[in-house]
């Protein structure tokens, strides 16, 4: 096949003990999966189920890397989250089988221009300004999931060595099998999409010069600087 000019290199994530990349397709989110977090959103998690949107999927960016502040927000708001790698596609997946499409696991920033994203609610827009710009999806190496036991595991972020947010996976309100058994209702889920599950509460504004370090146990920290 031959293209009027050279098409661009796919996003990739780096996988843990292995120099093979994973190919990323898409990019799902997942909003309000903590109740906290949707409470301090000034939402009411027992009202509303948590839903879907999406960021492009060269918006990945990798642990190390040094992140320009964001154009035309003044208020950029870090939201740390356990990100699905998706390794079989699908459709209509049922809850029982939904583990046997995930590839790995990783850590993963959903970072937010939380004044466009309030603008937006407020004149009923869509999101894609406020959570899709450039390097909005920062995600440190893919744990494979045969080698990673994420029952129990907390999920925390610092920023400059400080706690900003910290939460366990088991507070997710939709769990990563119903994520998966929701999403493929929605679009049929393909190798290579990557499905960042919500953020706990503690959500707050980062400033340049800021460093972010997040984690869940068990796998790889994901650390960025933002310039
Ligand atoms: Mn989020």
């Amino acid at each position: 096949m031959s293209f009027v000019f050279p098409p661009p290199a796919p996003p990739a994530v780096a996988i843990v003990g292995r120099t093979e990349r994973f190919p990323v397709h898409r990019i799902y989110c997942v909003g309000r999966n903590y109740a906290a977090h949707a409470r301090e959103m000034g939402k009411d998690p027992e009202r509303e189920a948590p839903f879907f949107f999406t960021k492009p999927a060269d918006a990945v960016a990798p642990s190390g890397a040094q992140l320009p502040f964001p154009s035309r927000t003044s208020d950029l708001h870090h939201e740390i989250e356990l990100v699905v790698a998706i390794g079989t596609g699908g459709a209509n997946i049922g809850i029982s089988q939904a583990l046997s499409h995930v590839y790995g696991y990783a850590v993963g920033l959903d970072l937010t221009r939380r004044d466009l994203q309030a603008e937006a609610k407020d004149k009923g827009r869509p999101w894609d300004t406020a959570k899709g710009f450039d390097r909005s999806a920062p995600i440190g190496a893919i744990t494979p999931a045969s080698e990673v036991q994420l029952a129990g595991s907390k999920i925390w972020l610092k920023v400059n060595g400080a706690v900003r947010q910290q939460g366990q996976l088991a507070d997710m309100i939709w769990s990563v099998p119903e994520i998966i058994a929701e999403l493929s209702t929605l679009f049929e889920l393909a190798p290579g999409d990557l499905i960042y599950t919500g953020t706990p509460p503690g959500v707050a504004a980062i400033q340049s010069n800021d460093r972010l370090e997040g984690g869940v146990d068990g796998l790889e920290p994901l650390i960025v600087t933002l310039i």
